[in-house]
């Protein structure tokens, strides 16, 4: 009881204590009293699942490799300088801080031991092995580069906190960039933003980008206009949004070119580097799109854990490294691990927050129910909620059962449900405030651009971009500058 938890409370670092427990691992479930059960992941099923515990008799340890809750679909909008990253990922310590029951440990779970029932988690020069009676794993997707994973160097995907800070970094660093730059075709590089893949969180990221550049930063420069910049939304398939249904995605198309945004369908990415992309229409023309920034929001893989888990229990993984896990969302021949969220493979059930929430639920609620003496595995059914999408400011699409909306109601209804789902009641204050500064001013309160995020931007141009500065000469203050003869050869802003 050495840190007056109680028995069974393990997060020793000395290798001694590692081997012991290891060894030990079953024998040490065996003795234990209160029934322990082990969390993976501290996203939407993680957090749920561990909610769900609060009030039972339980030890329950959520380990995570973050150290706070990502609320992942509001991402964006710290990647665009609309909402802090504290406002969508709160410490998941202060979180929890009222539940009595809980422990969190941070650290990357590199084994589950499905035998010794034991979870191994890793600090930079830290091991821990904690034992668990019951376990959850809902460590999620990471991105999916197609069997490219080169394209990652230059074209990073949205789904931490470090990749929207990164890309925050990116998009206001290229203006400062283009600001001191002479020369047009290298402008015209810094002032094109290239999105790959339609869904959800390419056609949310490319609609912000474009507004951003519309509306927030016009005025602030003298010697570019951000309002030329060039914003590609680049989806292999026939539709954006494909997901939603024809006339919603149609809409969501012209929504997207209307606040600014090409939308290139049937065009599929075959070549990234630093300075641009390469692209292949449905016709077989290949071309080139010069752009320093690029970001990649098309496909998704599922945590590496789920192919271990799968290889010790002997079952399968699907394309998407999700595992296949029984109705009840438990693992074949293990009922008393189950896996949840973006990382499990179940009837199809999409890699959506609402699945992950509701499976983290019920994967606690069926410990809960085993621990009270019922025998029978209850199946998880998916209550699907609808899902939505933002494309611009007050615009959005919605589908809820049947129904279809789109436009201002959408909009209204997403900003509702998000506010519902944001934790804490100071998050949701704070992300109101911003969204009224933002969408009803064009303002965005997040727009720090650091040194190191400018350096590491230079670092990724050719040696000759980042050659001369201070050789460009703005024109003097107020005045329109070198646009007339210098800025890209680009589309008009959108009236
Ligand atoms: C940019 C973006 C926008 C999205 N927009 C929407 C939307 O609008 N609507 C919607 O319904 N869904 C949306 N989604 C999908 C939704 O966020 C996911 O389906 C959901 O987060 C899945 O929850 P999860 O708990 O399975 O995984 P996650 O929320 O991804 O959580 C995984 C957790 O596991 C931890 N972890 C991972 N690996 C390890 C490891 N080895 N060891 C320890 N911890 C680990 C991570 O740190 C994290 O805490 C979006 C996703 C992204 C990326």
């Amino acid at each position: 009881m050495a840190d007056g938890r109680g028995p069974g409370w393990r997060g020793e670092g000395c290798a001694e204590t590692h081997q012991r427990l290891v060894s030990a691992g079953a024998a040490v479930n065996e003795g234990h009293k209160t029934h322990r059960v082990v969390v993976v992941g501290s996203g939407f099923g993680g957090l749920f699942a561990v909610r769900e515990l609060r009030r039972a008799p339980v030890e329950v340890t959520m380990i995570s490799r973050t150290a706070y809750h990502l609320f992942q679909p509001l991402l964006y909008q710290v990647a665009t300088g609309i909402l802090s990253e504290g406002s969508v990922a709160p410490a998941t310590r202060e979180v929890l801080r009222g539940q009595r029951n809980a422990r969190v440990l941070t650290g990357d779970v590199t084994r589950i031991d499905l035998v010794d029932r034991t979870v191994t988690s890793v600090m930079p020069g830290k091991e821990t092995i904690t034992p668990y009676d019951s376990l959850i794993v809902a460590a999620g997707a990471g991105q999916s580069y197609f069997g490219h994973d080169e394209f990652a160097e230059h074209a990073p995907g949205v789904k931490t906190i470090d990749d929207a800070l990164a890309l925050r970094g990116c998009l206001f660093g290229s203006f400062e960039l283009a600001e001191v730059e002479t020369d047009p075709a290298v402008i015209e590089r810094w002032q094109t933003f290239v999105v790959v893949g339609g869904g959800p969180t390419g056609v949310e990221i490319a609609g912000q980008i474009a507004e951003l550049t519309r509306r927030t930063l016009p005025g602030e420069f003298r010697n570019v206009d951000p309002a030329r910049s060039r914003v590609i939304l680049f989806e292999a398939g026939p539709k954006v949004l494909a997901g939603f249904g024809g006339r919603l995605s149609d809409k969501a198309a012209r929504e997207l070119r209307r606040v600014g945004v090409e939308v290139r369908v049937n065009t599929k990415i075959v070549g990234v580097d630093g300075t641009g992309v390469d692209v292949v229409a449905a016709d077989g023309t290949r071309s080139r799109v010069d752009a320093m920034s690029k970001v990649w929001a098309a496909g998704v893989a599922a945590s590496p854990l789920g192919a271990q888990l799968a290889g010790q229990c002997g079952t399968q993984v699907d394309h998407a490294g999700r595992i296949k896990v029984e109705p009840d969302c438990s693992l074949p021949g293990h009922p008393e691990v189950f896996v949840v969220g973006d990382m499990m493979s179940l009837k199809n059930l999409p890699g959506v927050a609402q699945v992950a929430m509701q499976s983290g639920r019920h994967a606690a609620a069926e410990i809960l129910r085993r621990l009270q003496g019922e025998q029978s595995r209850r199946p998880f059914h998916y209550r699907d909620k609808g899902s939505m999408a933002t494309v611009a400011r007050f615009r959005a699409v919605a589908g809820v059962g049947r129904l279809r909306f789109a436009g201002f109601p959408a909009w209204l209804m997403w900003l509702v449900v998000h506010l519902i789902y944001l934790v804490g009641f100071r998050n949701r204050l704070t992300s109101l405030l911003d969204w009224a500064v933002a969408f009803g001013t064009g303002g965005r309160s997040e727009r720090t651009v650091t040194r190191s995020a400018i350096r590491r931007l230079q670092a990724e141009a050719p040696p000759r971009l980042g050659s001369d500065h201070g050789s460009a000469q703005p024109s003097p203050s107020g005045t329109p500058g070198r646009l007339g003869s210098s800025a890209p050869p680009t589309r008009r802003p959108p009236q």
